[in-house]
């Protein structure tokens, strides 16, 4: 009851929400762009009330460069007295309902021997910059608890996170990859990510700098464009985020719940609704679920009409809805068979002026009575997750492996007690494992029990 009445509410509040079925509204933002307080010009102050009032955003982020970066001898990096005065005039600027201006910097370098630009948002402080030290970046992450983003995923630099290598212990560090942005297209980037087994959502930012380089006059331009930046494609990139309500701590908990939808925006006027939802769960989650049947919804809506959308099974456009005719709004309904194991989902919309939209995956693990501990991908390799359904207030997990004579081979403790625990097919010493059959013991305790259950795996490499 009192959800259909904020629903009501809110839409009659609002007159920019989309899709009002769901528990979360779309709002709209840019979450990656610069003033003076680094590369950039004009304050912070310009940029935000030109996102809200010009642009008319709901969420602008200003992510200063982090990483000593400089030119012509002179630093551009945002000082630590300017990073709190950000913050300051970030949250002054916020307005509950209204807007969400979010203080953040941008660290790493492109450079041949970076690792890549990150954007971290509303983090206390600075992170004492090492632009080489990738893994000390993520650690950072963590422990300050606040959301990230790989920027500009360009996979022809030989700076780009490693190739994106997957660390299972960081895993949690990073919420967001850019799509696109004004620069480029990074789809490619964004799908490697998910089948490398990252869990990230979908974003499209703008990376305003409001500086342009006028070749036929040989000077800098200036032309204010923060929210409303136009890229290559003539097209304005934007983050839509789902969020209950438009206030910094929800927009906060959206991101590190990679509840977004990244898109290109053409006319202004025509942000995109794209929401995705697994019976009662929405795009960005992960969960564990019994092996069976599920309900997949997709939800699409706008201004101008949509042609198709593809749902992407495993990194894969497994189903295709061409909507004939064209409309602007639609709902898609299938239903799905969930197996053991992992799988992920993920849509994408086209319009019919050639826009595109991109939501986060949902990742389920199947589990069943029979198979209650399963390994994803069987048989293994060289990396594997265990997946097994949680017990209920678990505040530890931990799976043994045994070899077929009964032999232990590995304990790993869970670093989450609801995720699954990484393997990286090797033993106790650091050495892979021979082919062949392993059990696993899994632990799992709450403060009132303690549940044993057993899987079996293979490895063949
Ligand atoms: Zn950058
Ligand atoms: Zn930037």
């Amino acid at each position: 009851m009192k959800m259909i009445f904020r629903i009501i509410f809110l839409s009659l509040l609002f007159s920019w929400v989309g899709v009002s079925q769901a528990e979360y509204k779309c709002f709209y933002g840019n979450l990656h762009a610069h003033t003076d307080y680094s590369d950039g010009v004009s304050t912070p102050d310009t940029a935000f009330a030109y996102a809200r009032d010009v642009a008319q955003i709901h969420i602008q982020a200003l992510t200063e460069h982090n990483n000593g970066g400089s030119f012509g001898g002179v630093s551009y990096s945002i000082t630590p007295e300017h990073y709190q005065n950000l913050r300051l005039i970030a949250d002054t600027m916020t307005a509950p309902g209204r807007f969400v201006a979010l203080a953040g910097q941008e660290v790493g370098s492109i450079g041949s021997s970076g690792f890549g630009h990150i954007n971290i948002w509303e983090a206390p402080g600075l992170w004492p910059y090492n632009n080489t030290d990738l893994l000390g970046c993520y650690s950072w992450i963590l422990e300050q608890g606040y959301p990230a983003m790989y920027c500009h995923p360009d996979s022809s630099w030989n700076s780009n996170f490693n190739d994106l290598y997957y660390y299972q212990d960081y895993d949690r560090a990073m919420d967001l990859i850019e799509v696109i942005n004004s620069s480029s297209l990074y789809e490619d980037a964004y799908f490697r990510a998910l089948e490398k087994g990252w869990h990230v959502g979908a974003s499209a930012n703008q990376d305003n700098h409001c500086k342009y380089y006028n070749t036929y006059t040989g000077k800098i331009d200036t032309i204010f464009d923060w929210g409303n930046r136009v890229n290559y494609y003539g097209n304005i990139p934007l983050t839509g985020v789902w969020a209950d309500t438009l206030t910094k701590p929800a927009i906060l908990e959206a991101l590190q719940a990679r509840r977004t939808t990244a898109m290109e925006v053409s006319p202004a006027d025509d942000r995109i609704n794209l929401l995705l939802s697994v019976d009662d769960r929405y795009q960005g989650e992960h969960f564990i679920r019994q092996e069976g049947e599920v309900k997949i919804t997709i939800e699409a809506s706008a201004a101008t009409s949509f042609k198709s959308l593809y749902l992407y099974t495993n990194g894969i456009p497994a189903d295709t809805f061409n909507l004939i005719p064209a409309s602007n709004q639609t709902v898609w309904k299938l239903d799905k068979s969930i197996g053991l194991g992992t799988v992920y989902y993920f849509v994408k919309a086209l319009q019919t002026d050639g826009d595109r939209a991109w939501t986060s995956p949902i990742h389920i693990d199947g589990v069943s009575e029979k198979s209650p501990v399963v390994t994803w991908p069987t048989p293994i390799k060289n990396f594997a997750r265990i997946v097994f359904t949680p017990l209920p207030g678990a505040i530890s997990v931990k799976a043994v492996i045994y070899d077929l004579s009964g032999q232990k081979i590995k304990e790993i403790t869970g670093s989450q007690p609801d995720q699954p625990i990484g393997w990286d097919g090797k033993d106790a010493r650091g050495r892979q494992v021979m082919n062949g059959v392993y059990f696993i013991r899994l632990e799992q305790r709450s403060a009132t029990e303690t549940r044993t259950s057993l899987g079996k795996t293979m490895v063949s490499r």
